[in-house]
């Protein structure tokens, strides 16, 4: 199967409201083209010089997706170019991102992560820190960048109502800050002014039907489309 058939074969089956990001780490420049060919203009990658790398090679009409673990000190390299950044899981993080987004004049969008596997090697915020983040007096002076939503992974299981049930855990967390959100009037006390807050970034090659079914507003799908890594 071709890159272009496996993207189309996926496109073909979300619903319009879920959107796709073409995961791409480890995969050479010629192969993100064949993606870019066929239309896809949304690329994840995990590695932030990686990621520099292929922004400078490729067409600047992409919107490059930071979908992997963010050192702090390596935030200046992806500040300029950035369209989302998906594993934020720290005050101290969004501190450096906000920071580099104003030295760039840019405001930057950001998901925050959530931990709901059952495996201690994945990231996250807990449902506490995620409020005691949102709340902080901190986190409201931050004006260089914007929480669109939530991003979470599942454990790596064959499982489906054990990964079923950490997205739907997923869900209610998003739609319990979402409701928040919503009602708020002072805009001190809401995480977004504008209501932007509206992407579950959740699902994989493995589990993105289930993830949609849950509610996923966003897959990222890598060897699906490009093949084993
Ligand atoms: C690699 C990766 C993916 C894509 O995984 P596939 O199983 O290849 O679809 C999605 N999300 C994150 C955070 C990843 O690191």
């Amino acid at each position: 199967m071709s890159i272009t058939s496996n993207l189309n074969t996926i496109k073909a089956t979300l619903p319009e409201n879920v959107t796709l990001v073409a995961v791409s780490k480890t995969k050479p420049v010629v192969d993100l083209m064949e993606a870019y060919e066929a239309g896809q203009r949304i690329f994840g990658e995990n590695k932030i010089q990686e990621m520099a790398d292929k922004h400078e090679q490729m067409p600047k009409d992409i919107q490059w997706h930071m979908i992997g673990h963010v050192q702090t000190n390596k935030v200046k390299f992806m500040a300029p170019f950035v369209s989302l950044i998906h594993g934020v899981d720290s005050l101290k993080l969004l501190q450096e991102i906000n920071k580099q987004a104003l030295k760039n004049d840019r405001i930057i969008d950001c998901l925050l992560q959530i931990y709901i596997a059952e495996e201690e090697t994945k990231f996250g915020l807990d449902e506490k820190e995620l409020t005691a983040l949102l709340s902080s007096s901190e986190y409201k002076e931050l004006k260089n960048i914007r929480i669109l939503g939530l991003m979470g992974m599942a454990t790596f299981t064959e499982d489906q109502n054990q990964i079923k049930k950490e997205f739907t855990h997923l869900k209610s967390i998003f739609d319990s800050i979402q409701n928040k959100d919503a009602q708020c009037r002072d805009a001190q006390q809401c995480i977004s002014t504008e209501n932007h807050f509206s992407i579950i970034s959740m699902g994989m090659s493995g589990d993105y039907q289930l993830a949609i079914e849950c509610g996923s507003t966003m897959v990222r799908i890598g060897s699906s489309i490009f093949g084993g890594r």
